[in-house]
């Protein structure tokens, strides 16, 4: 997808011709140019931009900025150089462990510092950067510290020069570029994508976010890994301060921005202008601290001028000459709603089971008692709704419930299982969907790869599968054809309304076919029209089994469609009942509906 985005308005032909003839020419050079220093300067860029592929899995499908990618290259050296002087053999030959340990790193690193999101995330990249280059100062015996390790030069005639070396390291930047491709268009990459958009929407659609994210970890590591042993090797000598550089994990990010962040060639072409770059820093101002003054300088330049960076910067220009004028908004309105296939629908009402049981919970932030105590049931087959004045915690019960925010105390149960300590992915998997109060769709991601992002279970097998399968897309458009947004489905999600958007992520929720749905105030903020139409799928989806719980101040709604009612007050639940005992409890009449609370007519009663 990332490629056929690159390519909108691009002409698609022009586009790899342009990437064949900078692949040839790349190929060849060595054969008919012996200039060393633009062949070294080739070598480098090469690296940067392996580096740079590897990164943008992780920066710019997941949003993880990583300071510590030049780790991967000092390991990769390490393991090519400490290897090949002890147990011997070609240091080709060890190449591939390099990889291997690379990728072990990044997983170990990955399991600590994926709990950490953002800066945090940033700080311990650069720590373990510097860790390991400690550790390689200090441990003598295997890393002959700051002495270093000379590599036993190449065994080969001079008049090849250094083409092993060159065609190694291209050979490892098609492997990146193809790892990259490849997860871009599976699972794998959706859920990357997911991450970065809005992480804790993504783990409540099914997404096991942790793996996902050491996933990307490891493919950025790889590739970076190989290509370290491959540097160590072509400059013969591994020392502590060049191998674990951090300049160089500053050129890495920089190549990303520069060129593009989350599309595929962005940071081939970032890499291509950072090193020529580094060469003229190196030799007109003697390469040292002003190469950290240069790349820090050219790191705001281009967060300020291109944000985005070079590629999606000419596609956009590109995409808004050909659209001229076209709104970006595709308007709020509605197509026709169709309803759901399979077998007839009756009303059945609540089963007699609990479906859902909050116990005890307790929330508080800051001395403010979100959550004091609260308790109560959702029976199997009902539309529950749950009502309250604005701040009584019902958005913070919904996060407790699906695990978006852990509980101070207390109890959830879930379809006879207790739930409140499982993360929320397997929340999802266990049947429970929800949606929010401020509509959270994916918004960098089209109506139709929303509604297929969810998971409704973890296997390894699926990460694999290509992001949209014609299963899944074939119910996906049943489910928008339910929700009446059929023909938008290859529209970003970015362009539809607020009232298109809770229709989407209804739809998406519904992907999870789960047992429970939780709907945070699905009526706020939308037209009478909409309201209706959202008070009629409810009413379908409940006939087809769905169990309801629904937050709303729409009273009139809420009356109408739910049975029974709960009221929660200061974080505590204060009355359950059917809706006119509900309208006349004294307690709620004080707490919320106000002692002159009169129904005038309840919306969508059957
Ligand atoms: P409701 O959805 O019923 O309007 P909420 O559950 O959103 O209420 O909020 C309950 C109380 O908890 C409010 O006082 C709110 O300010 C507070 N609160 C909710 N979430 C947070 C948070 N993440 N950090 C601090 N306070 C919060
Ligand atoms: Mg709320």
């Amino acid at each position: 997808m990332t490629g056929a985005l690159e390519r909108t308005g691009l002409d698609r032909r022009l586009w790899r011709g342009l990437i064949a003839v900078a692949a040839l020419l790349l190929v060849t050079y060595p054969l008919f140019f012996d200039d060393l220093f633009y062949q070294n300067m080739i070598i480098l860029s090469l690296i940067l931009a392996i580096g740079a592929v590897g990164l943008n899995i992780i920066m710019g499908y997941a949003g993880y900025i990583s300071l510590g990618q030049s780790a991967f290259i000092g390991l990769g050296a390490y393991t090519v150089g400490i290897a090949s002087t002890r147990i011997g053999g070609d240091p080709f030959v060890w190449i591939p462990l390099a990889g291997v340990i690379a990728a072990l790193f990044a997983a170990l690193l990955g399991v600590i510092a994926m709990r950490t999101r953002g800066f945090a995330f940033v700080i311990i990249t650069i720590a373990a950067l510097f860790i390991l280059q400690i550790v390689a100062i200090n441990w003598d015996s295997l890393t002959q510290g700051t002495s270093g390790i000379t590599v036993p030069l190449p065994t080969w005639d001079i008049s090849i020069q250094n083409w092993p070396f060159y065609y190694t390291l291209i050979a490892l930047l098609g492997a990146s570029l193809l790892l990259s491709w490849w997860i871009r268009r599976t699972k794998i990459g959706t859920g990357l994508l997911a991450i970065r958009e809005d992480e804790d929407k993504a783990a409540t659609v099914g997404i096991d976010t942790p793996v996902y994210k050491i996933i990307g970890f490891m493919a950025s590591a790889v590739f970076l890994g190989m290509a370290g042993g491959v540097y160590g090797y072509y400059i013969a000598f591994i020392d502590p301060i060049a191998m674990f550089d951090i300049v160089i994990s500053v050129q890495i990010i920089l190549a990303v921005i520069l060129g593009g962040r989350g599309t595929l060639w962005g940071p081939v072409l970032g890499a291509a202008t950072i090193e020529p770059l580094n060469e003229l820093a190196n030799q007109e101002f003697g390469g040292g601290n002003s190469r950290l003054l240069i790349f820090g300088g050219l790191l705001v330049l281009t967060i300020l001028l291109l944000p985005k960076g070079i590629i999606p910067s000419v596609r956009d220009f590109l995409e808004r000459r050909a659209k001229r004028g076209r709104a970006a908004l595709v308007g709020g309105r509605l197509g026709e709603r169709r309803a759901l296939d399979g077998k007839p629908a009756t009303a059945t009402g609540g089963t007699g089971q609990n479906l859902l049981e909050v116990r005890g919970l307790h929330k508080h932030f800051e001395g403010v008692r979100a959550l004091d105590g609260c308790s109560f049931a959702v029976e199997a087959g009902t539309i529950t709704g749950l009502i309250g004045p604005n701040g009584s915690g019902k958005t913070t019960a919904f996060n407790l419930i699906g695990g978006t925010m852990g509980a101070d105390a207390g109890e959830v149960w879930f379809d006879g299982e207790r739930i409140d300590r499982l993360p929320p992915w397997r929340r999802a998997y266990a049947g429970l969907g929800r949606t929010f109060q401020i509509t959270r769709v994916f918004t960098d991601m089209t109506v139709l790869e929303n509604v297929v992002a969810p998971l409704r279970s973890f296997s390894w097998r699926q990460l694999r599968a290509g992001a949209v399968s014609g299963e899944e897309a074939a119910r996906a458009d049943d489910l928008l054809a339910f929700a009446g947004m059929a023909e938008y489905r290859d529209e970003r999600a970015e362009a539809l309304s607020f009232g298109q958007r809770k229709l989407v992520e209804l739809a998406q929720v519904l992907m999870l076919d789960p047992k429970l749905i939780l709907l945070d105030e699905p009526a706020g903020g939308i037209n009478p029209t909409l309201i209706a139409r959202i008070a009629d799928m409810i009413r379908e989806l409940n006939a087809r089994g769905k169990t309801f719980l629904i937050v709303e101040h729409n009273m009139p709604l809420v009356l109408g469609l739910c049975d029974p009612v709960l009221v929660l007050a200061s974080g505590e639940c204060i009355c359950a009942g059917a809706p006119d005992e509900i309208q006349r409890d004294p307690q709620v009449l004080d707490a919320y509906l106000g002692a002159d609370f009169k129904l005038e007519e309840p919306v969508g009663a059957p």
